[in-house]
């Protein structure tokens, strides 16, 4: 079979895994509020006007949260799909189960029916946004590996974005084709992900470690080495995989249980962190409930659908902010971007929660239509929690978004490194359900309060980054393993070499990729880089 050896086309195909992601996120937003949606999933019965109430709330509550939660089981079931059938297998599968559900989704009856076809397509997704970074990450070169993996997070917006302004689309359109239409349409990027990948390589290292050694080369000079299965580079990454995957063998028992040992417990808590923070920076709060906000704002002048255009602004920013990330998110490295997302967007906060709580009054009985619109804000100060919200959405895009999916998948050991993705990934699904439910109630309890909260976050989430993160930008994923050894020289015990005296060696490592020539100075401190990784002085 033919196969591609582009990495650029390898990631772009991949990542379309990443946009099931996206739609999986805005899929309801516009279509919740819609007469053929209330109507067709009906239990209130009507109003005075002959309207569909549609659903109870908790019902409702109960349809939204079935994708997160499918999700969170795919994500924990990922690690084992893709150890034994491979990490483009898994995504492959995860392809084919979305398409199953998308089927389901759309052709709805009744309530159980809706359930089920999002629990299914949850668990694709699940699947494909814990093994898609696995996969770029074995695959890519590691002065790529950043911005490649940074693709899914891109993917991620495009699908947010797209899928909001379908189903914004065909909340026009009359009868159930409202909703039928873009839950149907979203089964084709599935159907084209499972072809392409058909023409894709699989991950060397995951070749190795079933003992697949020539296919892995292969894949390694299609890749990595143009065709010349002599370079320099493809000799590396051999070199390199087979004495991880002999050590690996030689060394450590592989059960699941690994993980919450002492001597990787320090990573597995990092690397869910790195999820459970990028969710409780309250990115989704924007994503799910921006209406809500706007709406308390005075943007909704009378009518639901006149805060869906500025919401839509906050999905295009989303997506032109992450570029930033994609162009030089491995120059910036790693701790530096999550250090300058966590400070922007708890200054982004408290700014709202100032704003709120200075100039707010409370909202009164029937001015808005949820309780979760607890406060109405006018004039000047309308305006900046605007502009603040927009703010924030442009300090998460280039930042936690891209980094919180880069940087797992670069902590962890080949024999681990697919299990343990799945677990930091299903943190990330289950704070995200659990968000979904807890916002609403806390904006109509606390008010302006629920700012202070996640501006709390972002602060705790600071400080952790800085005594616990190393950097892991550009190093091979072979050479992240020697950071958190603990036997070396100056190591802390269980947590290795700490995390501020940690670098990006970017410039350098990546001279030697493309074999240039090296100045003297440029040798003399690549040893030293090398002697100090191992060395620890
Ligand atoms: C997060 C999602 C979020 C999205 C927004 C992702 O990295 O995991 O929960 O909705 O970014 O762009």
């Amino acid at each position: 079979m033919y196969k591609i050896g582009n990495i650029y086309f390898i990631a772009a195909v991949a990542v379309i895994g990443g946009a099931l992601f996206g739609f999986d996120i805005s899929s309801m937003s516009a279509i919740i509020s819609t007469q053929p949606y209330l109507c067709q999933f009906n239990q209130l019965g009507h109003n005075e006007k002959g309207l569909c109430l549609g659903p109870t709330n908790d019902v409702q509550g109960g349809i939204t949260a079935a994708m997160p939660g499918g999700s969170w089981l795919g994500a924990l079931c990922s690690g084992f799909v893709s150890d034994t059938f491979g990490r483009k297998r898994s995504i492959q599968i995860g392809s084919v189960i979305w398409i199953i559900g998308s089927v389901i989704v759309c052709a709805s009856v009744n309530i159980p029916m809706l359930v089920v076809g999002r629990i299914i397509n949850g668990f694709s997704v699940g699947i494909c946004s814990a093994q898609v970074p696995v996969y770029i990450s074995e695959i890519a070169l590691p002065s790529k590996r950043g911005r490649l993996v940074g693709f899914q997070q891109w993917a991620i917006t495009w699908g947010i974005l797209i899928m909001f302004f379908i189903c914004y689309g065909c909340s026009f359109m009359k009868g159930t084709a409202a909703f039928r239409v873009p839950w149907g349409l979203q089964a084709i990027p599935a159907a084209l992900l499972f072809l392409g990948l058909v023409f894709l390589p699989e991950s060397p290292r995951w070749l190795c470690k079933k003992d697949r050694w020539d296919e892995a080369k292969d894949v390694l000079t299609l890749v990595h080495g143009k065709g010349n299965p002599n370079s320099p580079w493809v000799h590396r990454e051999m070199q390199e995989i087979r004495e991880m995957v002999e050590f690996e063998r030689a060394n450590a028992d592989v059960s699941y249980f690994e993980l919450f040992k002492p001597n990787m417990i320090n990573r597995t808590s990092i690397g869910v962190f790195t999820q459970i923070w990028s969710q409780l920076t309250g990115m989704n709060v924007m994503m799910y409930y921006i209406t809500y906000v706007f709406t308390m704002a005075g943007l909704a002048d009378g009518s639901e659908n006149a805060v869906l255009l500025p919401s839509g602004i906050q999905f295009v920013i989303n997506v032109v902010m992450t570029i930033p990330a994609l162009l030089w998110m491995d120059r910036w490295g790693r701790r530096p971007t999550l250090l300058v997302g966590a400070f922007f967007m708890c200054l982004w906060l408290c700014v709202n929660a100032g704003l709120f709580a200075v100039y707010s009054r409370p909202a009164r009985p029937g001015e808005f239509t949820s309780p979760a619109e607890s406060m109405a804000i006018t004039g000047a100060p309308a305006k900046a929690v605007i502009a603040s919200t927009y703010l924030f959405v442009a300090s998460f895009a280039p930042t936690w978004g891209p980094v919180s999916w880069t940087y797992p998948p670069e902590l962890y050991p080949l024999r681990l490194r697919g299990k343990a993705v799945a677990l930091c990934t299903s943190a990330n699904w289950a704070f995200n359900f659990a968000l979904a439910y807890f916002v609403p109630p806390a904006f109509a309890n606390i008010t302006w309060k629920t700012y202070v909260i996640f501006a709390t976050f972002c602060a705790a989430m600071f400080i952790h980054v800085f005594f616990m993160f190393p950097e892991t930008a550009n190093k091979p994923l072979e050479e992240v393993e020697e950071i958190f050894d603990d036997t070396k020289p100056g190591a802390i015990k269980y947590i290795g070499t700490p995390a501020w005296k940690t670098r990006n060696t970017r410039n350098l490592t990546l001279k030697q990729e493309h074999n240039d020539t090296l100045s003297s100075e440029e040798k003399i401190g690549l040893e030293e880089h090398a002697h100090k990784e191992t060395t620890g002085r």
